[in-house]
């Protein structure tokens, strides 16, 4: 029998739809296999959901999972994954978020929650400890994030952990994200979406039992020790005053910082929005639960309201669109996070937006740098009105109904909108958001610092070698479900993470075994993904936007340059063949079987 220190071996099976709610054991090999986090959430998805399943169909299945070191008192570790078949993209989605929610609901008995079904009117799964039930919530529904958790904490308690949508994830906006404690987000493929489809405001949890753990003593000395290495490390005050932002200032000089819709890498006024900008107007550092960091940097915005800013928004709201002006930038980044939106996307789609109303391909005025327009499209969004109705769908579905050019403009890998970071100059970062699991997202493989520097003399294969390392820790780190900052920017390597892991699960693995969990998970994924297109699936889904390669940049440090479609296909066939994927990125039978998963070669009939 295999132990299963750690865990406590139980789930919760919701099925909305005949509001039945089961309390299940899982077997201990499924956490050797995948471990827990994003592992348990794609094995889920694979077992659970049918191939061409509607993602707003009853039948979509919403995972919402703990891993092996989440809600643990160790630095940064309060994450948990919310994933589900996703509705911008039609394939694997998932977000990390940062939320109370990770400790509470395993010390109410459970390590992960999953959901199937539509209820019939709004409701929320409150659990508290064995007690969960499914609560009518009128109420709640129509209400921004802000004020539904508000409204949740009056009636749950202070502590309580929430996971929650806005209007944007009621009204099914496909890149509607999960929201917990205001600025908290995951799930940019639109799992808030999947949510609302299932009319499903929030889940809350309160646990009153232990903390899995089998040694839970060495685990408190050492997460206390490793808390005191992070407060006297030299980052940690920049990170901690400056969170994010710092890196305008850096994006710019790198001629990385997306700007009028990725058709630049620079912007003249940058540093109306840099951290210098931010400093002005900062009222407060706010952060994920039991971290030390509190990364988040509350401003005051021009219509004196707060909101948490970080990089990514502010490039996407802000130089994406030509606007310089911090304080307005802060009202869309306020009304992104209220209404439940995914801040990236909703940049990028008002970006494309701008375009396309230069462009003369839409009829609507909706010009760069007008921060009143871009105001008005964020609601014509939210409520499906003209244009807003077309955008709500994301930037690919949008270019496919409106035609002409627009499509070599729609900045996404997949059907998701880039992260803000562009990639003119940069192949190997190209290839890191077209190769990441849940299309264009930057957390699997940020790998522009090196690139920049000493990946400039490294050959394809060594490129390939760093950016599948990047992926496969992270691949870890998003299976113990903690935040990334302490391995990417505090020196934590991976065996202190398996020390931990060891310290709470008594089972001692490898940074090797890591490495194989994490190539059985990524090519899992991939599966799931081949197996939802089906026949249209080819190596075209794993390319960049064409603007990347055929419309130069005409000014700023990388001013003229674009990406060699030889180049990049170099790297993208090293890619496979290092994955052990053949030349359309299809996982090879060989392959899946040495990772343990012959079943998925049988489901999607590969021959070799
Ligand atoms: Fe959250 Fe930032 Fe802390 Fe990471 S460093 S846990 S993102 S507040």
């Amino acid at each position: 029998m295999v132990r299963l220190d750690g865990w406590n071996g139980k789930l919760l099976e919701v099925d909305l739809t005949k509001t039945k709610i089961v309390s299940t054991s899982y077997s201990p090999e499924l956490t050797r296999a995948f471990i827990g986090g994003r592992g348990f959430a794609i094995k889920t998805l694979w077992d659970e959901i049918k191939a061409g399943t509607d993602p707003f169909s009853p039948d979509n299945v919403l995972v919402i999972a703990t891993g092996a070191l989440s809600g643990h008192i160790l630095p940064s570790s309060a994450k948990m994954i919310v994933a589900t078949k996703g509705p911008l993209t039609g394939g694997y989605a998932e977000g990390s978020i940062g939320t109370y929610a990770a400790a509470q609901l395993k010390k109410a008995g459970y390590d992960h929650v999953v959901i199937k079904g539509r209820a019939l009117k709004p409701c929320i799964i409150a659990i508290h400890d064995k007690a969960v039930e499914v609560v009518p919530c009128a109420d709640l529904w129509g209400l921004g994030t802000k004020d539904a958790e508000k409204k949740l904490k009056d009636a749950y308690g202070r502590t309580v952990g929430t996971l929650l949508i806005g209007p944007a994830g009621e009204n099914r906006i496909r890149f509607a994200s999960v929201f917990s404690m205001g600025g908290r987000s995951g799930g940019r493929p639109g799992v808030g979406a999947v949510m609302g489809s299932k009319n499903l405001k929030a889940v809350v949890v309160n646990g009153s039992g232990e903390m899995p753990a089998a040694y839970p003593e060495d685990l408190r000395k050492i997460g206390s020790n490793a808390s005191r290495k992070l407060l006297a490390h030299p980052k940690y005050k920049m990170w901690k005053g400056a969170g994010t932002i710092s890196i305008i200032d850096r994006a710019q000089s790198m001629g990385i910082l997306p700007t009028f819709n990725f058709r630049e890498g620079s912007f003249d006024a940058a540093v109306g929005i840099n951290e210098a900008a931010m400093k002005k107007i900062k009222v407060e550092e706010r952060g994920c639960p039991i971290c030390t960091v509190t990364c988040g940097q509350v401003v005051h915005d021009q219509e004196d309201e707060h909101t948490e800013l970080d990089y990514e928004n502010v490039a996407m709201l802000g130089s994406n669109l030509g606007l310089s002006d911090l304080a307005k930038v802060s009202v869309l980044n306020r009304m992104a996070d209220d209404y439940g939106f995914d801040a990236i996307s909703l940049g990028s789609v008002i970006g494309f937006a701008m375009e396309c109303s230069e462009k003369k391909l839409i009829a609507e005025r909706i010009e760069w740098g007008n921060f009143e327009h871009a105001k008005a499209l964020v609601e014509d969004i939210l409520h499906r009105r003209g244009i807003g109705d077309q955008m709500a769908e994301g930037t690919r579905n949008a270019s496919e109904r409106i035609g002409g050019d627009s499509k070599r403009w729609a900045m996404q890998v997949k059907g998701l909108e880039i992260s803000a970071y562009d990639c003119h100059a940069f192949p190997l970062m190209a290839l890191a958001f077209s190769t990441s699991p849940i299309g264009a997202h930057h957390k699997d493989g940020w790998i522009l610092g090196w690139e920049a520097t000493a990946g400039k003399s490294s050959d394809t294969a060594g490129k390939v070698e760093r950016l599948m390392e990047l992926q496969r820790l992270s691949t870890g780190i998003e299976c113990f479900s903690v935040c990334r900052f302490p391995w990417s920017q505090f020196d934590v390597d991976m065996d202190q993470y398996l020390t931990l892991y060891y310290l709470i699960t008594g089972t001692k693995m490898s940074v090797e075994e890591l490495r194989t969990i994490s190539d059985r998970i990524y090519s899992l994924i991939r599966a799931f993904w081949v197996r939802e297109y089906g026949s249209s699936w080819t190596r075209s889904m794993d390319e960049p936007p064409a603007r990347w390669f055929e419309d130069p940049t005409s000014s700023g440090p990388t001013k003229g340059a674009t990406l060699s479609r030889d180049g990049y296909n170099e790297l993208l066939d090293a890619y496979y063949r290092k994955r052990g994927w053949n030349s359309q990125g299809v996982p090879m039978k060989s392959t899946l079987e040495n990772l343990g998963i012959n079943y998925v070669a049988d489901s999607l009939n590969l021959m070799n």
